[in-house]
């Protein structure tokens, strides 16, 4: 297990666009599986690499307990709806924010072999994934929020972070 520091805000990589995975070598699994170890420690349901100082388009999700999914590559290629729910963000301590996503999307990429995946997410699994897809393009929760907030007193084991 290898935990990796957290890039907070204000620093500059959170907004910069990051380029595709050449090829899912095991050094990219290496990275994915430490990201996965960095989300859990910090009881985060998601962790992009940028959010790790790896300018390269990948994330992480854990939206339930020991259900994770790795996505290389990923393209958001259809979505539709919208509702509104509450985020939060490793690299954004402290705070929390509702934000307007798509109650379902499909989303398509290589996962932790390098071979095609495709899956249809909806609510709060869509909200996981769409979260994690925009921190590939420099787009914080913040960016989207329509109002921010501190959660009032969250339980040590809650899991709402992303
Ligand atoms: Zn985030």
């Amino acid at each position: 297990m290898a935990l990796r520091n957290i890039v907070i805000e204000g620093d500059p990589i959170l907004r910069k666009v990051c380029r595709p995975v050449d090829e899912v070598t095991d050094r990219i699994r290496m990275i994915l599986d430490d990201m996965v170890d960095t989300m859990r420690d910090a009881q985060g349901v998601g962790l992009a690499a940028p959010q790790v100082g790896i300018m390269r388009r990948m994330f992480v999700a854990e939206p339930e307990v020991d259900e994770i999914y790795y996505f290389v590559n990923p393209e958001i290629v259809a979505s539709e709806g919208e509702e509104e729910g509450e985020e939060a963000c490793l690299s954004v301590p402290e705070l929390a924010g509702k934000v307007v996503r798509p109650t379902k999307i499909t989303i398509r990429g290589l996962d932790r072999d390098g071979n095609p995946q495709e899956h249809t997410f909806e609510g709060f699994h869509a909200r996981v994934m769409c979260h994690e897809y925009d921190h590939l393009d420099g787009i914080l929760y913040r960016d989207k929020a329509e109002q921010m907030f501190r959660p009032e007193e969250p339980s040590p084991d809650e899991r709402n972070d992303q």
